[in-house]
């Protein structure tokens, strides 16, 4: 698939030498004070696109839902006013349509709406025959297949100005962030669609003012695109999203610390350098895998052996154990303890698949 060709706003902007796309603007349009004010702030800092919802899916009923139609009034006036482009939410055809009426520069699609493909086919419908840049949202569970099938909808509309946002994915794991990043899966998203811009919203992966500088400069660490940042006056009285907003002096505080990387090394002595600690990364990779190795043999002769003497295969106070002492030894060697317990569950899984299959048949 090929993506905005050489007139395509994320282009323009990409080509630009400006650093990453920047997106900032409130979570909702809430007033037209709140949006005018907000806008005139903005259209002083490197802001390439203003946002704003007017539609707001709220996952409970009896919040502040959005202004509506009204909204996209005010988004004009921006337009008008500071020469700055705007973009909002839109969730039905109906939405499209009327952002559109109003000139509405770029379209994003939520999380809520990313997970139904009945909706992205309806707005797919609704764009056929329409030149106009859409971003997508990554859907709110983390499963990567919906997030390129929203976008392949879109694509397939002839909708071809388009960038993913990654906002992160709803969790029942209590973390540091309202919605856990799980970074790979945009970076699988990246390795299927090479040249699609990727932009982050830390604000909806953090949840918190404070660290959306830290998943910012993460994301542009990672080669991401773009920033999508919620900036409001008055982010503590906002009506919605008020954790995760910043003033527009916040926001140019971050914007000036953060780092843009080149996208690879310019200079032949840092290539090699590279080079040389790639050979050595490879080589203990190779030893973790012979490690593996070894560890699933033992794991299948434990199994012959719980199958002759008729034991069970789990072991619960031996998985417990196990669990414990590994993520006592990870501190101890420096490492994360919490990236230790991930890998050995999937070390279990596969364990316990082993002596199952020993079990069932007596072959591996
Ligand atoms: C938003 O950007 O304000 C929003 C509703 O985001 P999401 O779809 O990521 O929850
Ligand atoms: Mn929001």
């Amino acid at each position: 698939m090929k993506f905005n060709n050489k007139e395509s706003f994320f282009t323009q902007v990409l080509a630009g030498e400006q650093g990453p796309l920047r997106i900032a603007g409130p979570c909702s349009a809430e007033s037209e004070e709140q949006v005018m004010q907000t806008a005139q702030a903005l259209a002083k800092q490197p802001v390439h696109l203003f946002r704003a919802g007017i539609w707001k899916p709220r996952s409970r009923p009896n919040s502040f839902e959005g202004i509506g139609y009204k909204g996209l009034e005010w988004l004009r006036q921006v337009k008008q006013e500071f020469s700055l482009k705007v973009t909002t939410e839109v969730a039905n055809a109906k939405h499209v349509e009327e952002a559109l009426k109003y000139g509405i520069d770029v379209l994003w699609i939520g999380a809520r709406t990313t997970v139904n493909p009945f909706a992205v086919q309806e707005i797919a419908d609704a764009l056929q025959g329409v030149q106009v840049p859409v971003m997508v949202k990554n859907p709110v569970n983390p499963d990567l297949a919906l997030w390129i099938g929203a976008i392949e909808r879109i694509y397939n509309a002839g909708v071809t100005d388009l960038a993913a946002i990654h906002r992160g994915f709803s969790s029942y794991q209590k973390s540091k962030y309202r919605n856990a990043p799980v970074w790979q899966i945009p970076i699988e998203l990246k390795a299927h669609f090479q040249n699609l811009p990727i932009i982050v919203d830390p604000s909806h992966i953090a949840g918190n003012r404070d660290l959306i500088f830290p998943v910012s400069q993460k994301a542009l660490d990672l080669g991401y695109d773009g920033v999508m940042i919620e900036t409001h006056p008055d982010p503590t009285n906002a009506l919605s999203d008020a954790d995760q907003q910043v003033t527009p002096a916040k926001l140019a505080e971050i914007f000036e610390k953060l780092q843009v990387r080149k996208t690879n090394y310019d200079d032949a002595e840092l290539v090699n350098r590279a080079e040389e600690l790639r050979l050595q990364i490879d080589a203990a990779d190779h030893d973790i895998i012979a490690a593996l190795a070894k560890r699933m043999a033992l794991v299948e002769q434990i199994g012959e052996y719980k199958k002759q003497n008729n034991v069970q295969v789990l072991q619960l106070e031996r998985w417990k154990e196990i669990f414990r002492t590994r993520a006592d030894w990870a501190s101890e060697a420096g490492i994360d303890p919490a990236f230790v317990e991930e890998l050995y569950k999937l070390i279990h899984v596969e364990s316990i698949r082993k002596q199952t299959a020993v079990m069932k048949d007596g072959i591996k």
